[in-house]
């Protein structure tokens, strides 16, 4: 209950924020959105930049929150009030501090049918319903603490202790997986989770990917469960040489005038200097990469637009599974 409160309040920030800066504006406009085909999308109350357009994304995440006190009155949060704030949600934990924490990949998660078929048979980024529910269900009954990228933040920087038991649940690409299989067992074991969605894919009717009112319908339902970049429409495997700063800090600054994003997983892990100069000048507070095999796990002393992750094998046995917590 406590971590549904946190991430609700926060949201409500965010609303009143846009509310009251009168930012209702529809992202129907999108270069690459499909007009008509996707009436929920209306509903985005993230700037399309004409009004902004003078300030750089990162100064308008500099901007203060504000939020409606019980007496109706608005109080504007500075980023080290809002910081507080969440330390004061997160921070309570006062053991001992854990040394490395496991941030798991997932893909898609698919029927157990799906999973036997040809197409998904031999695709280690796809895992069945069953396997899943089995890798969530002993994480609940071990004790697992499931955390946010904030907690994970705030861990990395050092102004939260979290226990040696807590793990990071990531899903990338926003899959169709994710809202009608991965979303209701996370929400059945009161799990939290990130999921790293590809932006313009959720405005695109792409048949593999999540629809963007399913992720709104998440996101009212059950935060717990949220919504981080995956890059607007960078998931190609793009030349990381001459060009890469604009071409990234271009596509950044869009997904953060749609989403607001504030973490972002790289596609394919792949990153280097000038993309996480761009990240972090289009406002993006720790970054991941991806590893498919061996020791993946994050630790504070990382580069925090580097932090490992570990690949769950979607063939997998639950041996193999067990086997990331045994450190
Ligand atoms: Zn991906």
């Amino acid at each position: 209950m406590r971590q549904i409160t946190g991430r609700a309040l926060s949201m409500i920030l965010a609303l009143t924020l846009m509310l009251s800066a009168g930012l209702a504006v529809p992202v129907m406009a999108g270069d690459d959105t499909q007009s008509g085909k996707q009436p929920d999308a209306a509903e985005i109350l993230q700037p399309e930049g004409s009004g902004q357009s003078q300030q750089s994304d990162e100064e308008k995440t500099q901007q203060p929150a504000e939020i409606k006190t019980k007496t109706g009155k608005t109080k504007a949060l500075t980023p080290a009030q809002k910081e507080a704030q969440e330390i004061k949600e997160y921070g309570k934990y006062k053991g001992k501090n854990a040394k490395k924490i496991p941030v798991i990949t997932y893909h898609n998660v698919v029927t157990d049918r799906q999973k036997r078929s040809e197409r998904y048979r031999y695709d280690s980024i796809v895992i069945s319903k069953s396997d899943f529910e089995n890798q969530m269900r002993w994480l609940k009954k071990n004790g697992y603490r499931t955390i946010s990228c904030e907690e994970l933040y705030l861990w990395h920087k050092g102004r939260i202790k979290l226990p040696k038991k807590s793990v990071l649940i990531t899903l990338d690409d926003g899959r169709f997986g994710v809202p009608k299989n991965a979303y209701p067992i996370l929400k059945k074991y009161d799990l939290k989770a990130t999921c790293f969605v590809i932006g313009s894919y959720t405005m695109n009717n792409k048949p593999e990917y999540m629809k963007y009112r399913e992720m709104k319908k998440i996101q009212n339902d059950y935060p717990n469960l949220e919504f981080q970049s995956h890059t607007w429409k960078l998931h190609y495997r793009f030349s990381l040489d001459k060009g890469v700063y604009s071409k990234v800090l271009k596509d950044a600054k869009k997904q953060k005038a749609k989403y607001g994003f504030e973490y972002l997983a790289y596609p394919y892990g792949r990153n280097n200097d000038q993309m996480i100069k761009a990240y972090k000048k289009a406002g993006i507070k720790m970054a991941f990469a991806y590893r498919q095999y061996g020791d993946g796990y994050a630790t504070r002393d990382q580069n925090i637009y580097r932090i490992k992750r570990i690949k769950v094998q979607g063939n997998g046995s639950m041996y193999q599974f067990r086997s990331i917590f045994r450190y």
